[in-house]
């Protein structure tokens, strides 16, 4: 099980602090309406958009928290859950892919509060053994990617497309495997183990190569500053909001 861990990538949906690709909003002018009875209804009417703000929110954290959608990345193919239809696709079968965003609103049965998603899609063109094209449709993100299970690396559509290209375009299983390794990033555990450090010393910061926005700690030296997504030194600086802390 340990050694099959380091063969393969698991990209799940990992809720992360920013909500990117996520706009969400509630109809402001509802509220103001509501206000229009008198001041003290306007709480009454933050605390009610307010709770069908997180309602509608949450019913995307929850379905993201579900492991049926994870795509599992390994030397032979690529395999879709249970929520794609538990699709294998091998390397050798894979033709063209591409990338687009989709943009959909769903309304609340009260008809009161609307969300906007943002939705990564990602098309894989095959050609199985009846020698006849599929497309196979993948919705990627709505959080502007995924991450790789107990690891830190954070894949955009493009980064994952990139990633699916290498592995088609190579038939050896070893350069596949290297591939996969190296594809990882840093473990949560390292990660975590590199910010024992107090909270103004470990700021988010960009990562200009892979767009990941990570926690790094700027008591090590700038040049030990790795993006523990994709291994890149192309980092943002961090804004010194306590300067005299930060040093
Ligand atoms: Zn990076």
């Amino acid at each position: 099980m340990h050694e099959d861990e380091h063969t393969k990538i698991i990209l799940e949906k990992r809720y992360s602090r920013k909500i990117t690709g996520c706009m969400l909003f509630v109809l402001p002018v509802a509220w103001l309406v509501t206000g229009l009875v008198g001041p003290p209804a306007y709480l009454v009417g933050a605390v009610f958009y307010g709770l069908l703000f997180l309602a509608l929110l949450g019913k995307y954290i929850f379905k993201d928290l579900s492991d049926s959608e994870n795509i599992v990345i390994t030397p032979v193919g690529v395999h879709l859950g249970e929520g794609f239809g538990s699709i294998k696709i091998d390397w050798c079968d894979l033709g063209e892919l591409y990338t687009k965003t989709h943009t959909s609103s769903h309304s609340s049965s009260s008809g009161h509060g609307e969300v906007v998603v943002e939705t990564d899609v990602i098309y894989l063109e095959t050609k199985g053994s009846d020698q006849e094209e599929h497309t196979h449709t993948i919705d990627f993100s709505q959080w502007g990617g995924r991450f790789v299970k107990d690891h830190m690396a954070f894949y955009t559509a493009a980064r994952v497309i990139d990633m699916f290209k290498k592995l088609r375009d190579t038939t050896s299983v070893e350069e596949r495997l290297e591939l996969i390794k190296n594809g990882k990033g840093m473990s949560i555990a390292e990660y975590k183990e590199n910010l024992q450090v107090p909270f103004w010393n470990r700021p988010y910061l960009t990562c200009y190569d892979c767009g990941s926005e990570l926690r790094y700690n700027t008591k090590l030296p700038q040049s030990e500053r790795t993006c523990p997504s994709c291994g890149s030194k192309e980092i943002s600086e961090p804004i010194k909001i306590f300067p005299d802390k930060q040093g």
